[in-house]
C-alpha cells in the first residue's frame, strides 16, 4: 500500500516545498479528487460540481481530446437517461450518434424489434453508437465548462494520502516531475480496468476469465440491411457485430472464441473478412474500405472490486468491468457515476463529516451491487467460451418467433431488467409453450432502408458540437429535478 510523504497531514501542509527532492509540491484541498477523465470521471465530477462540490479531475494524458481506442462504444439504453441529465442527448445527435437497437441473430433466426412496441420508460431511450473520439472529448468539455470542476490535464496519480487507515487525497505527477498533493473528503477511483488506485489501495479484486478475444475496425460505404439499427450475430461460440455509428462510418467487430486466435494472429483482416463472409444477413467487408486501424484485444477478462473503502470508491471500469462482448462498460461507467453522485452529495455538502460520507459510500456500494451484480454474473459465466445451454437454446429460438419474449431479451439487453426478471414463470411457460408450438415461424430480419438515417445524421455532424453541448448542460443543470423522474427502471 503506497503512501504519500505526508500521511496524515494536516492543513499546514498546503503549498509545503519538499526541497529534499528538488521538486515543488502544491498541495490543496478539495471535496472530491477524481483519477480519470474519461467516462466515468467526467460524469462524476460534473455531477458532483453540480451538487456544489469542489471537484479535481485529474487525467495523466494531457490532449483535452484524447479518448478509448479499444471500444466498440454502443451504449446501451438503460444508460441513456444519465446522458439526458448530463444534457448531452442533443449534442450527441447533433455529433451523429447512431440510435441502435441490436438486432441478434442465432442458428434460430433474427431476433428483432421496433423501438415503438418497447414499454416505458425502455421506449423513450434509445441505445446510442458514438465513437469515442467523438463521445470522450464531449465528456471532459463538459466536465471542464462545469462550475467547481478543475481539470487537471497530464497529471498521473501515483499515491493516496492517508490518515490512519482513511484515504484523503492523491499524490499526482506532471511530465515535467511536478508534485502535486490534493487532499479531498473523497477519492474516486475512474482510472479503468487496470485501475492503479486499486493496487495502491490494495482494493480486493477478483478477474474472471474471458476465453474470447475481439478486433474491430470501421469501415466507410457500408451500409447494413437495418438502417441505422446495429446486427449482432451469436455464432455459438464466437461473436460478431455491426454498429452504424457517427461520421457515415460502419464499426465492423468480431469476439471469436479463442481455439480461433492462431488464424487471427497471421491476418487478422482476412481472419476477420472470411468471418463476415459466412454471416447471415451481414454487410461485406471489404479491406479498401476500411477508415483507420484494425484494433485488437486479446486479453479482456472481467474484473469485479470491492466498490468502496474509507474515503474511496470505485466508478466506471475500476469499479466493475464486464466482457465487452455485451456492449455494457460505456452505460454502467455512466451510471455508476451518477449513482455515486447521488448517495454521496449530500453527505459532501453537509459537513464532509467522514462518517457521513462512508455511509454514503455504503449506501453507493449496495446501489452498484443491486444494479450490476446479477448482470456480471451473466456477462462472466457466458465469456468462459461455454456454448449456448439447453435454457438459451429455448429462449433464443422462442424471442426468434414470439413478439412478447423479444421485448423481454430487448429490456435485459439493454441493462434495464436483470436476467433474473426477465426470466419470470411468464416468460418461461410463453417460452416453452411458442417451442412446442407449430404455427409460431421464425420472424425474420426487420429490414430498414439501407443508409438512409446514416448519412442524414452524418450531415448534422456538422454542426458545431461544443455550442450545443454548453447550451443543452445549462439546461439539464437547471431542470435535474424533472427530468430525474424519467429515472425508474422497471
Ligand atoms: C474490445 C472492447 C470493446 C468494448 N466495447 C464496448 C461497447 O460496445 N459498449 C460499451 O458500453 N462498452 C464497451 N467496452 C467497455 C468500455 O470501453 C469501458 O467500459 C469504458 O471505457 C469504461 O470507462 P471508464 O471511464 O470507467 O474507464 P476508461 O475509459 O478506461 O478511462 C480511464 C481513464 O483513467 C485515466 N487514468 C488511468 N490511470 C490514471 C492515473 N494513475 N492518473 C490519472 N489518470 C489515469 C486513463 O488515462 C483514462 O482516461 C469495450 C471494451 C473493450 C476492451
Amino acid at each position: 500500500m503506497s503512501e504519500s510523504a505526508h500521511p496524515g497531514g494536516t492543513s499546514q501542509d498546503a503549498h509545503t516545498h519538499q526541497t529534499n527532492h528538488a521538486r515543488h509540491v502544491d498541495c490543496d484541498d478539495y471535496d472530491v479528487a477524481i483519477v480519470g477523465a474519461s467516462i466515468a470521471g467526467c460524469a462524476a465530477a460534473t455531477f458532483l460540481a453540480r451538487s456544489g462540490a469542489k471537484v479535481a479531475l485529474l487525467e495523466s494524458h494531457s490532449d483535452p481530446k484524447t479518448f478509448k481506442r479499444v471500444c466498440t462504444h454502443l451504449i446501451q439504453s438503460s444508460a441513456s437517461p444519465t446522458i439526458e441529465r448530463l444534457g448531452l442527448r442533443g449534442a450527441i445527435e447533433d455529433a451523429g450518434a447512431q440510435p441502435s437497437d441490436i438486432n441478434i441473430w442465432t442458428r434460430y433466426g433474427w431476433i428483432c424489434f421496433d423501438h415503438a412496441d418497447l414499454p416505458a420508460p425502455m421506449r423513450d431511450h434509445p441505445a446510442w453508437n458514438i465513437r469515442r473520439e467523438t463521445f470522450d472529448p464531449m465528456l471532459r468539455e463538459l466536465a471542464a465548462a462545469t462550475d467547481g470542476v478543475q481539470l487537471m490535464l497530464g497529471h498521473t496519480v501515483h499515491a493516496l494520502l492517508r490518515e490512519g487507515t482513511r484515504v484523503r487525497g492523491v499524490a499526482a505527477r506532471e511530465r515535467d516531475g511536478s508534485e502535486h498533493e490534493l487532499r479531498a473528503k473523497l477519492v474516486l477511483a475512474a482510472d479503468g480496468r487496470d485501475s492503479s488506485i486499486a493496487k495502491l489501495a490494495g482494493q480486493p479484486t477478483k478477474l474472471r476469465p474471458n476465453r474470447r478475444f475481439g478486433y474491430a475496425a470501421y469501415y466507410r460505404d457500408t451500409p447494413l440491411r437495418t438502417g441505422s439499427s446495429a446486427q449482432m450475430w451469436l455464432l455459438d461460440p464466437s461473436a460478431a457485430y455491426a454498429f452504424p455509428t457517427d461520421g457515415g462510418l460502419t464499426l465492423l467487430a468480431c469476439m471469436p472464441h479463442k481455439d480461433r486466435l492462431p488464424e487471427f494472429k497471421a491476418d487478422p483482416e482476412a481472419a476477420m473478412q472470411r468471418l463476415f463472409e459466412g454471416l447471415p444477413e451481414g454487410p461485406p467487408l471489404d479491406p479498401a474500405k476500411r477508415e483507420g486501424q484494425l484494433v485488437g484485444k486479446l486479453e479482456m477478462p472481467n474484473v469485479v472490486r470491492q466498490t468502496t473503502s474509507p474515503g474511496l470508491a470505485f466508478i466506471g471500469d475500476a469499479a466493475l468491468a464486464a466482457d465487452p462482448l455485451w456492449g455494457v462498460g460505456c452505460g454502467w461507467a455512466l451510471q455508476s457515476a451518477e449513482w455515486l453522485a447521488e448517495s454521496v452529495a449530500p453527505a459532501l455538502s453537509a459537513d464532509g463529516d467522514p462518517a457521513a460520507v462512508d455511509r454514503a459510500l455504503a449506501a453507493y456500494a449496495a446501489r452498484h451491487s443491486k444494479g450490476l451484480d446479477a448482470h456480471e454474473k451473466f456477462c462472466s459465466a457466458y465469456s468462459s467460451g461455454k456454448r449456448f445451454n439447453p435454457g438459451e437454446k429455448l429462449l433464443f429460438r422462442a424471442a426468434a418467433r414470439d413478439a412478447e419474449l423479444t421485448v423481454r431479451m430487448a429490456q435485459m439487453g439493454g441493462r434495464w431488467i436483470t436476467p433474473q426478471e426477465m426470466m419470470t414463470p411468464r416468460t418461461i411457460g410463453r417460452m416453452l409453450r411458442v417451442n412446442i408450438s407449430r404455427s409460431k415461424r421464425p420472424r425474420g430480419l426487420r429490414e430498414r432502408p439501407a443508409g438512409a438515417p446514416v448519412a442524414a445524421v452524418a450531415q448534422a455532424a456538422k454542426v458545431a458540437p461544443a455550442a450545443r453541448v454548453a447550451q443543452d448542460a445549462a439546461a439539464a443543470a437547471a431542470g435535474g429535478a424533472q427530468s430525474r423522474a424519467t429515472a425508474t427502471v422497471s
